[in-house]
């Protein structure tokens, strides 16, 4: 068991080296970087090196096989807090935050360490983030805290300033490929490459866009927006407001499918930009291309971005708890709105 299946961050996996070696592992760290690109993977493995009966004081691997390293592997081991922001809540709430910091400050259960895994950081509103100052001020002997979130800037000054800051970077193609193949997730190596290849850095993404089905409606929904004669906003609202509550019993579901599509729509727009600049679209999918060419002819550079700021806000909206109906009504009408004062 080693850190080398936490691929594409060689050089966060040297920091890490050196901070086992010198023997003086920060109280907290904050992990930053784009979803899906192994965040989460390399927060676990560090808890489970620190948490490792079996390695030596400076070596960097866990044995992954003593009771330690099998406990955090279950999530079972009474050192080790996994915390997350609740499915039907749009922030963390501050009781779970207060409940975090009390049972980091007690004494470990069985080793020299305790982990507090804190993911959706991004996601702490100014209260809970408040409820982490004491911990971060003082930081319980032992005790290690990580918050996982996306871009810096989310965190108040006062936390970062007191977090060991690890920035993630998307994962190249070739590394995608292979997590893929690691976690059978791809059933023979040309299949992880395409999936890599339209993954833009993300595993999560890849997976998502693995499912036929999610493919065959991201198709048809690009072709429908990029129909030189305009699309049918309220239609399209309906179609995806359907597709995204045929993702499953629970709203989770349907907001994780609905991000997906949302996202989506960014990386075309995204193509279509760099197609007004005169250069080929990054996405290696030729439908991809041909609809970003299309958008492009009717389309300003300025349009283009009040098209994927205006995503980017629903995005937003849908992380907010709002109806997703409303959501999608409201960005279809946008969408076309924007795009339809183009077309003569
Ligand atoms: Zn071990």
């Amino acid at each position: 068991m080693s850190w080398q299946n936490v691929r594409g961050h060689e050089s966060l996996v040297e920091t890490i080296r050196h901070v086992i070696e010198s023997g003086r592992l920060p109280h907290a760290f904050l992990f930053v970087g784009p979803e899906g690109v192994g965040k989460h993977t390399f927060a676990r493995k560090l808890a489970q090196a620190m948490l490792c009966e079996r390695r030596g004081e400076a070596e960097l691997d866990p044995c992954g096989i003593c009771p330690g390293c099998v406990q955090v592997s279950a999530e079972t081991h009474p050192d080790l807090l996994l915390v997350h922001r609740p499915e039907d809540k749009h922030e963390l709430p501050i009781q779970t935050i207060r409940e975090l910091c009390r049972t980091l400050s007690l004494k470990p259960a069985r080793g020299s360490h305790r982990f507090a895994i804190v993911a959706d950081a991004d996601d702490l509103n100014e209260e809970s983030s408040n409820a982490f100052l004491k911990t971060l001020e003082e930081p319980p002997p032992g005790s290690v805290l990580i918050l996982i979130g996306t871009e810096p800037e989310a965190f108040l000054d006062t936390i970062v300033s007191r977090c060991r800051v690890l920035r993630f970077e998307r994962l190249s193609d070739d590394d995608v490929a292979a997590i893929l193949l690691d976690r059978n997730l791809a059933e023979s190596a040309a299949e992880a490459e395409r999936m890599a290849r339209l993954s833009n850095g993300s595993v999560r993404r890849a997976i998502a866009l693995a499912d036929p089905v999610l493919a065959e409606f991201r198709r048809g929904m690009f072709e429908e927006i990029a129909s030189p004669g305009g699309f049918d906003a309220p239609g399209l609202a309906r179609r995806v407001d359907t597709f995204c509550r045929e993702a499953g019993k629970e709203g989770v579901l349907h907001r994780e499918r609905a991000c997906v599509l949302i996202g989506e729509l960014v990386g075309l727009f995204r193509g279509v930009l760099w197609q007004t600049a005169g250069l080929a679209p990054p996405s290696p999918d030729p439908d991809d291309r041909d609809a970003a060419r299309s958008l492009a002819e009717t389309c300003e550079p300025e349009d283009v971005f009040l098209l994927a700021e205006r995503c980017v806000d629903a995005e937003a909206q849908i992380k907010r708890m709002t109806n997703l109906t409303l959501v999608f009504e409201s960005l279809a009408h946008d969408l076309d709105h924007i795009l339809s004062k183009n077309i003569s």
